[in-house]
């Protein structure tokens, strides 16, 4: 079957809708749809009935309300569509309020403190923006998860919320630029998504892959990426069937599934979609994460998702490329070729860049976590520091616009918005600056610090907040003005000014960066414990609050989660190498030790020069004391760590505390891997690791 007829076959999307839907009920579903009116619980059930006809169709039994708590993964619970009849026997059923709320039990999901044990319920709440499908026989329902007293308990909510409030402030915008009819402005994300594959055999081999989703130990193999050679490499055979294989999968979940190729690293790859709207494109995300996993399990491998699966080679990340558009299908962050346009697009332009300037932490907290925390900064992935760039071309323009000295489309005097055209802007600007935490690519931003693990509703919460804040405020002084060029032109000459600080279009990697950021007075928050206690800054709550996106309770909980995740990642990571170390390695050492001795022994009777076995026995030993004090050292420190009752503390006692010692004890065993024989060695090496898929 060609792609066309699979692509959506899975998903109750619009066609199927228009096709089994009276079509009144369909016109109210669309206006639910479109405008979030309320649903009538008569359309529900109209709605519901011919979502189970379609689903049971398509093989399904059951039907879950899909949710996205604060785990980081998607959390499901299937019921079946059953229903006892007189006669002893079952219809199957589902009725519009089983669509439209749930409540699984809340009791186990991570909230941070807001929902006591007593109150333990918790419920979920179709989102009819996404569409339900069909997986493995059952029916999945898209939904929002709140705490039974209306808290927020899940990513998908605030995300809503911050969709809604761009709208709102986009739209008093376009109205200002006499662009009456724009009915919806929607945020845009299209993210890049790296992983590894490897084979399940190795990953079978290693306790660390298996507990904590990256390696703990690991010394160099003579080959790593240095040749980049695998980058946009030919890909393997197995790696191509796997990747036509989730191809196929995707597509029939409706996600764009559309470039695919080797990453730098050696078994590093990437998988883009086409954009969407930013909710859709976070579920699809999720959904191709789980699909990975799923689909390298058939083919015999193991997706590794993890930030940094592996010292020494570039770790994986999510490139959260984001940008507004209208109903109309018009993208905001395209320059353009009128002069009112163009002084529109400054205008969103000069928001962005306000905001980004504004909430650097919000930007970096957004994207932190144990897994991040060893891949940004570490020169192969944007700096912990966040700026922005913009390219030569439009910086040009920045500038004229707040000095005035020669405009950059050559005209002397201060670029006048709304009378001069700005240049044409290089969709693609040769310079694609890898090095960037926030780069305008041509006509959306691509923000390069979210992980591959993560969830990209965080950061897009964020980011749809902090701009939608700033164009409040600009449509506030806007409306106000007499004579809104005037007006206009004030107010982004005054803001680029005040903001251009966070513009920076030069190598992100240098150390000289480093400290013309510090001069600039830029945020350098070098880790998660660092970054997460800036949550509670004033203005952090305020502008989430006055967006209606979290109350300072539902904020400040998101934070305790994230530090006790933290804090829980570094324990079990700690646990894992004194486990290793003295399960595996520090034995197998011993044994390669004593092999040594005998044949050191031997040699010796017959007069053999002993000088190397004695010398090796010797390096080996002290390794392996090395090794067994640095692992006594983590003992110590972990007993210590669970003195920490308070969040904070905890995570900045993993950060400052275990870490080092955990880096210590990881120095000891890869200069053991690097002197004990193959043979000895307990687990498979970087290079079984890296070229285990033929
Ligand atoms: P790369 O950054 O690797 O060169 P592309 O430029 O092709 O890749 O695009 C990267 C991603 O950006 C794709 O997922 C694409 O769909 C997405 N993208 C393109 N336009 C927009 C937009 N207006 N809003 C959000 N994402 C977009
Ligand atoms: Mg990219």
């Amino acid at each position: 079957m060609g792609v066309p007829e699979i692509f959506g076959e899975n998903v109750f999307s619009e066609t199927v809708m228009k096709n089994k839907l009276p079509k009144d009920v369909y016109r109210s579903l669309k206006r639910t749809i479109d405008n979030g009116e309320a649903l009538d619980i008569g359309v529900a059930n109209v709605v519901a009935n011919a979502m189970k006809d379609w689903a049971v169709e398509k093989g399904a039994t059951h039907y879950t309300h899909w949710f996205q708590p604060m785990t980081g993964v998607t959390a499901e619970k299937h019921d079946s569509f059953i229903a006892p009849t007189s006669d002893g026997k079952v219809i199957m059923e589902f009725s519009g309020k089983e669509l439209v709320v749930g409540e699984p039990d809340a009791s186990s999901f991570p909230s941070g403190g807001i929902r006591a044990t007593f109150e333990a319920r918790g419920y979920t709440a179709w989102d009819p923006t996404s569409y339900a499908f069909v997986r493995d026989g059952t029916l999945y329902i898209p939904t929002a998860f709140c705490s039974y007293t209306g808290e927020v308990l899940d990513k998908k909510t605030p995300l809503l919320r911050s969709m809604d409030a761009l709208n709102k402030q986009a739209l008093r915008i376009l109205k200002l630029f006499g662009n009456e009819d724009v009915k919806h402005v929607t945020s845009t994300l299209g993210p890049e998504q790296e992983y590894f594959l490897i084979d399940e055999k190795v990953y079978e081999a290693r306790e660390d892959l298996k507990m904590t989703g990256r390696t703990l130990f690991g010394a160099m193999p003579p080959k790593g990426q240095e040749l980049e050679d695998h980058y946009f490499g030919s890909i393997k055979t197995r790696v191509s069937e796997f990747m036509k294989d989730l191809d196929t999968e995707l597509w029939k979940l409706g996600i764009l599934a559309k470039t695919k190729h080797n990453e730098v690293a050696p078994a590093q790859h990437e998988l883009a979609p086409i954009f969407s709207t930013t909710n859709v494109a976070t579920d699809h995300n999720q959904l191709t994460m789980e699909m990975m996993k799923k689909v390298a399990q058939r083919h015999g491998m193991v997706c590794l998702l993890h930030e940094k699966p592996f010292e020494g080679i570039n770790g994986s990340g999510k490139h959260n490329n984001w940008s507004m558009s209208t109903n109309t299908g018009v993208n905001l962050l395209d320059p353009g070729k009128t002069p009112a346009d163009n002084a529109q697009f400054m205008l969103f332009l000069t928001a962005v860049i306000k905001a980004v300037d504004e909430y650097q932490d919000l930007l970096r907290l957004s994207v932190a976590s144990a897994g991040n925390d060893h891949r940004l900064g570490a020169h192969e992935a944007p700096p912990a520091i966040i700026s922005i760039f913009l390219g030569d071309e439009l910086e040009g323009i920045v500038e004229s616009i707040v000095h005035g000295e020669k405009a950059a489309n050559g005209k002397k005097g201060k670029m006048r918005l709304g009378v001069d055209v700005l240049p044409e802007i290089p969709r693609d600007s040769t310079d694609r600056n890898r090095t960037s935490p926030f780069a305008f690519t041509g006509n959306k931003f691509e923000f390069r610090m979210p992980g591959s693990s993560f969830s990209v509703a965080e950061p897009n919460i964020v980011i749809n907040t902090i701009v939608a804040d700033v164009l409040e405020q600009f449509a506030d002084q806007l409306e106000k003005s007499e004579n809104f060029n005037d007006a206009l032109q004030a107010l982004l000459s005054k803001n680029l000014k005040e903001h251009r600080r966070i513009i920076f279009n030069g190598n992100g990697y240098s150390r000289e960066w480093e400290e013309e950021a510090g001069k600039r007075g830029l945020l350098n928050l070098r880790n998660t414990a660092e970054a997460l206690p800036y949550f509670q800054l004033d203005k952090n709550i305020e502008v989430f609050r006055r967006h209606g996106i979290f109350t300072s309770r539902e904020l400040l909980s998101r934070m305790e989660i994230a530090q006790e995740n933290y804090k829980k990642i570094i324990t079990i990571e700690a646990r894992t190498m004194v486990d290793m170390a003295k399960k595996q390695i520090y034995p197998a050492v011993n044994a390669y030790i004593a092999e040594l001795c005998g044949v050191a022994d031997g040699k010796a009777a017959y007069g053999a020069d002993v000088t190397g076995d004695k010398a090796l026995i010797s390096r080996l030993s002290a390794g392996n004391a090395q090794l067994f004090a640095a692992v006594s050292e983590l003992e110590d420190t972990l007993r210590e760590g669970e003195r920490h009752s308070l969040a904070e503390e905890g995570a900045k006692f993993c950060a400052y505390r275990i870490l080092p010692v955990m880096e210590r004890l990881r120095a000891a065993a890869d200069d053991l891997e690097r002197d004990t024989a193959k043979d000895y060695w307990p687990m498979p090496t970087y290079a079984d690791l890296f070229f285990s898929v033929e």
